[in-house]
């Protein structure tokens, strides 16, 4: 069944999110390089299995597969006309799977970085990208997201490009911004857990935090810091599957479900309410999360 992020905060002390989509799609024959959104329309039952066996892993939110949807990322694989398409196919496919479900789940509307850098460090101009956010934001509430989540940011400029996007063109859903802190517990730009917890709740998103990174204890410190700074706003975390390791081009991610579950108890202590994981981890981390939550 459906329901709401609101509904389920005010139901539930700690949330359990879903894991990785990129990791189990290229477990599924997804090649590198290709563009995981074509499988919206291509494999929509590969799409729709991952987002089932998050559900029955105990996933209460299910982020759509739309992270690279924007119409300047699906333009690496000459996919842009398609942004749309893929962008409503999402989250369509994440809705039959929360209708579905023997328990309330909450479909958020993915939106990752445009993978280009706003002015002055870039030539991505801030309006320019409102208008690429928008069309993303506004194609994934026809496909019937109940919140979209704006993920995996580096750059509060690029995050307020995304908010803005998402209020214009979809103003009745609510907003998620969660930010990558992976360069000494800064984002790649700079930005410090405290700066990004100001300025993401000024932005009146209903929750905010940190997501993929250098796994689970970079995670955390990053939530303790923003909990302290800010103790009644609600956390999203969601670490990678511990720190990545390189095999050629490939990275492998070799945390234990054991592991992911003693991370969700402790991020859960420093203030986070969201919880989940990211690149790496499979239905069985989040099952170990979910069980270690609820006992
Ligand atoms: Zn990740």
């Amino acid at each position: 069944m459906r329901t709401s992020l609101s509904q389920l905060l005010e139901s539930h002390s700690v949330i359990v999110a879903d894991g990785g989509m990129g990791t189990m799609l290229f477990a599924l024959g997804l090649q590198r390089g290709s563009a995981p959104e074509l499988w919206n329309v291509g494999h929509p039952d590969a799409v729709r299995s991952v987002h089932s066996r998050y559900i029955g892993a105990g996933a209460q939110i299910i982020l759509t597969n739309t992270f690279g949807g924007s119409r300047i990322r699906l333009a690496i694989h000459g996919l842009e006309e398609r942004m749309a398409e893929f962008n409503r196919a999402g989250a369509q496919l994440a809705g039959m799977e929360a209708e579905q479900a023997a328990h309330p789940v909450v479909v958020a509307g993915s939106i990752g970085p445009s993978g280009q850098m706003l002015t002055p460090f870039g030539d991505l101009e801030f309006e320019d990208a409102v208008q690429v956010f928008a069309e993303q934001a506004a194609a994934l509430a026809e496909g019937g997201a109940d919140v979209l989540w704006i993920e995996t940011m580096s750059d509060l400029q690029e995050v307020h490009a995304a908010v803005e996007g998402c209020r214009q063109r979809a103003p009745q859903l609510p907003l998620v911004t969660t930010m990558t802190f992976d360069t000494h517990g800064r984002t790649m730009m700079g930005v410090k857990p405290e700066q990004a917890i100001k300025t993401l709740s000024d932005y009146g998103v209903i929750a905010l935090g940190a997501n993929c990174g250098n796994g689970p204890d970079e995670l955390e410190a990053v939530i303790e810091k923003m909990h302290q700074t800010q103790p009644e706003t609600v956390l999203v975390a969601k670490a990678n599957a511990g720190m990545p390791r390189m095999e050629g081009d490939t990275p492998v991610y070799e945390a234990t479900p054991d592991v992911m579950a003693e991370y969700a108890l402790r991020v859960h202590k420093l203030g986070a309410r969201i919880i989940g994981s990211c690149c790496g981890s499979t239905p069985d981390h989040i099952a170990a999360i979910a069980s270690a939550l609820k006992g």
